[in-house]
């Protein structure tokens, strides 16, 4: 993290407004948080292959034309556009061919033409191609039929892909496939990248059991770890899982400390709510600045916040409630995109659908609801979505049925069936 004076929790909350902890709506911790999160400093450079998923630390700028040179975007015949007649057939003779890589060098007098390959170089002067499906042959010539092609047509220009000068991608891009491709385009090896972020979780209550142990009365098997592994994962942190830590404010001291040493971010789940006869709150405010949150939002209203210190650093601190879907929406709603702008990704609104309601939704104003939803393609056009049954912030299964989440925002009320509702989808192409 780099050396800047960090602001004071009591400073971020003053440029809030209508900073009320106690009730917080999504889109205030949203913005307190955004002002709250550092990003990584250090840079590293890395082959392209391995560069896939991860966030482009400066410009790349082309210093090339893409393509070099104008060429051919057609099998066919290359011509002068000149040549054309206005009305009626045009007759011209073949000089020569030009293959990508190896094209025509010659020269080409008016009323002749060469054959000429897709990429193929364009032969100087000639700036329009006829596709070769739309020509008759005889012998040595060719006959352009009238009105088949217009000057300049099926060609591709030099730098008309990137210009030499231009931007090619821009720092905090999150490089996905058609990147890697553009950047080989230009002939880089290597780019420069943000190193990783380092994020450490564990899960807090006695009654968590880790797979492989036996299930004891009353206790429940720890899925939060798998979930939260998983979320991690696919934004492309590196992930440092510390497991069950036990309710015991020793273990749980030694856990914070040893998270924050290592990490730039600590995330845990459990033991933040509110009356909770756990160490866990006390623990976070003894080793750290930490706020504890009841948003207005549902699943997942109690969330602590702030930064854990130890040994001279300082990690930042996601306290996510313990209910295994209020873990997931918080991490969605409220951890995600602050991940993403520490490491360097200052993350672009997500794409909504907006889909028909199956049924009525009920649904009271003062906060935003991530209900869980199937979306499918309506009979009339459109989307339409459906509630994956109980929305109970322990029952997980129905946010695995999802493919989304309906956001039901702050001041909406009831849905009724039919009513326009918004949806984060969870799957995209790319
Ligand atoms: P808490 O926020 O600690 O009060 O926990 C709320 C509920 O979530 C309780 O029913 C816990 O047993 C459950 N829970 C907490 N942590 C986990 C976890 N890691 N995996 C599964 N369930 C959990
Ligand atoms: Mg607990």
């Amino acid at each position: 993290m780099n050396d800047k004076p960090a602001p004071s929790l009591e400073e971020i909350s003053s440029c809030v407004s209508g900073y009320d902890p106690n009730a917080l709506p999504v889109e205030q911790a949203r913005e307190f948080i955004a002002r709250l999160v550092p990003r990584v400093e250090g840079v590293e450079m890395l082959a392209l292959r391995s560069a896939m998923g991860r966030v482009l630390a400066r410009d790349i700028v082309s210093d090339i034309d893409v393509p070099a040179h104008d060429n051919s975007a057609m099998d066919g015949y290359a011509l002068y556009g000149s040549d054309l007649a206005a009305g009626g057939d045009t007759v011209l003779q073949v000089v020569g061919s030009g293959l990508a890589g190896n094209g025509y060098a010659g020269s080409v007098a008016p009323g002749q033409c060469v054959r000429i390959m897709t990429g193929a170089t364009m032969p100087d002067g000639l700036d329009t191609v006829i596709p070769q499906e739309f020509v008759r042959q005889d012998g040595d010539r060719v006959v352009v039929p009238a009105g088949a092609v217009k000057t300049g047509e099926n060609r591709r220009l030099a730098g008309e892909d990137l210009a030499r000068g231009d931007v090619a991608l821009s720092a905090g891009r999150v490089l996905r496939p058609a990147d890697l491709g553009m950047l080989a385009s230009l002939g880089r090896a290597e780019v420069p990248v943000w190193r990783r972020l380092r994020v450490a979780f564990f899960s807090t209550g006695n009654e968590l059991r880790s797979i492989g142990e036996p299930l004891d009365p009353g206790c429940v098997y720890d899925s939060n770890r798998y979930t939260l592994w998983g979320m991690l994962q696919r934004l492309g942190v590196e992930v440092l899982d510390m497991g069950v830590v036990r309710d015991d404010p020793r273990a749980l001291e030694s856990a914070f400390r040893d998270a924050a040493a290592q990490a730039d971010v600590v995330i845990t789940s459990g033991g933040v709510s509110v009356g909770e006869a756990d160490y866990t709150k006390a623990i976070m405010a003894k080793l750290g600045d930490v706020l504890f949150w009841r948003i207005a939002m549902r699943p997942g209203r109690p969330m602590a916040i702030g930064r854990i210190a130890t040994g001279g650093r300082s990690a930042i601190l996601f306290g996510l409630p313990g209910n295994p879907v209020a873990v997931m929406v918080t991490f969605y709603a409220l951890v995600r995109d602050a991940l993403l702008a520490m490491a360097g990704a200052p993350a672009q609104p997500l794409p909504m659908l907006r889909a028909a309601s199956a049924g009525a939704i009920r649904k009271k104003p003062g906060r935003t609801e991530y209900q869980r939803g199937i979306v499918t393609p309506a009979a009339g056009g459109g989307w339409e979505v459906r509630i994956t049954g109980s929305q109970g912030s322990g029952i997980l299964r129905s946010m695995s049925q999802a493919n989304g989440l309906v956001v039901l925002g702050h001041e909406q009320g009831n849905v009724a069936a039919g009513d326009p509702v918004d949806v984060l989808p969870f799957d995209g192409l790319i």
